[in-house]
């Protein structure tokens, strides 16, 4: 993946697939004109380094030159098409001209180029692109030559740019839609997962979701819900499955533009796990990584009731009711790390020792996701 301003990117075409296409638009021009000498009219700036490798492969006589016309900016097509370098109609007086584009989409440009050249006395031109966007493309201008068909992505390199950047790629990357970080925190309670994940939203700029605190925060304020919740919380039991699933949907749902989650106590069950998975494909949206914080039950125990003196969470507080939470995290939610190894998705790293360290270490494969 490579970074260019603001947006990732990620390998779409080798350095061997595109000069394979060059080498094919070559051979095809060569056949139509290798007895005459054409002029290849390089579209700027995009076209520059496909002219340089299609003249390299074009084994006949022929000329070139360049025109400049520009209808992007930034990544959408924005529809304005300048001529700013025209070609002096006495070059190409009764020539057969071949324009070499980088790319047709729309076919804005093209119509342009088509509509110049229609009024010179050229003897006849033929466009050339190496890529194009069949489901894109609203033109009536037949394209002659044409190296790849691709879908409607946007995509850099070997010329072609994001805000000026990428030109001098070797291959072609396309923009990655898709780089939302979703995490899931495992543990035990204690583990340290709500601590950990206040630093981890900061660093990676993450929404944290913590179904602990969004219950907590409905019992404090007397919700439906929270009254619900009460019942098995104060007993150290889980909630039911429905009613934390649908509170946790409504949490990613009220965040449109997060730029990822941090699932802090949510998935504790298989069905919550397999619910999770169903509803972020809904959005195209998946888990990346699953990190348990690894710690033995006196180191927790020992943590929780220090916390349940300052917390006043009165599950923190009762060495029985912790006991039950681990009977429960035992029976109910260690099975899903087989769950998320079966995905090749779960890891595990010492959650003993300073704070920090520990974030450096669930850093560390987060850093290995991206
Ligand atoms: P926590 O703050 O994560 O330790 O959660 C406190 C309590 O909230 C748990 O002991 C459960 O009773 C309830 N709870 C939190 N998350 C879940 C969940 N995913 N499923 C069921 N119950 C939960």
């Amino acid at each position: 993946m490579i970074k260019l301003h603001d947006k990732y990117f990620r390998p779409y075409l080798t350095e061997q697939e595109i000069l394979a296409a060059v080498k094919k638009v070559a051979d095809q021009i060569a056949e139509d004109y290798k007895d005459e000498t054409p002029v290849f009219i390089g579209v700027l700036n995009g076209s520059f380094m496909f002219v340089a490798d299609l003249l390299k492969a074009y084994e006949h006589n022929c000329e070139v030159s360049f025109v400049r016309l520009s209808s992007y900016s930034g990544l959408s097509s924005t529809g304005i098409v300048e001529t700013l370098i025209d070609v002096s109609d006495a070059s190409i007086e009764g020539r057969s001209v071949i324009i070499i584009e980088d790319v047709i989409d729309t076919g804005r440009t093209l119509k342009q180029l088509v509509h110049m050249f229609s009024n010179s006395n050229v003897k006849d031109f033929k466009i050339a692109t190496l890529f194009y966007k069949p489901s894109v493309y609203s033109g009536e201008y037949n394209i002659d030559y044409v190296g790849i068909e691709i879908p409607n992505k946007f995509i850099v390199g070997y010329g072609l740019d994001y805000n000026e950047l990428g030109r001098n790629l070797k291959e072609v990357y396309q923009l990655n839609q898709n780089n939302m970080i979703n995490l899931v925190l495992f543990g035990k309670p204690g583990a340290g997962k709500g601590t950990q994940a206040n630093f981890l939203k900061e660093q990676y700029n993450l929404k944290h979701i913590s179904t602990g605190d969004v219950f907590r925060f409905n019992i404090k304020n007397g919700t439906e819900l929270g009254v619900l919740a009460k019942s098995f919380i104060d007993k150290g039991e889980l909630v039911p499955d429905e009613v934390t699933i649908n509170m946790l949907k409504e949490e990613v749902e009220k965040n449109p533009d997060a730029s990822g989650f941090i699932f802090d106590g949510f998935p504790r069950t298989t069905a919550q796990a397999e619910a999770l998975d169903n509803f972020l494909s809904t959005k195209d949206m998946k888990i990346d990584a699953t990190i348990a914080l690894d710690a033995n039950d006196e180191v927790l125990i020992q943590r929780l009731l220090e916390r349940g003196k300052v917390s006043g969470r009165s599950d923190d507080q009762d060495e029985s009711k912790i006991r039950n939470r681990f009977d429960e995290y035992n029976q109910k939610t260690a099975p899903l790390q087989a769950y998320y190894d079966k995905q090749g998705k779960f890891h595990t790293v010492n959650g003993i020792g300073e704070i920090k360290d520990i974030t450096t270490r669930l850093s560390k494969v987060i850093d290995t996701l991206k």
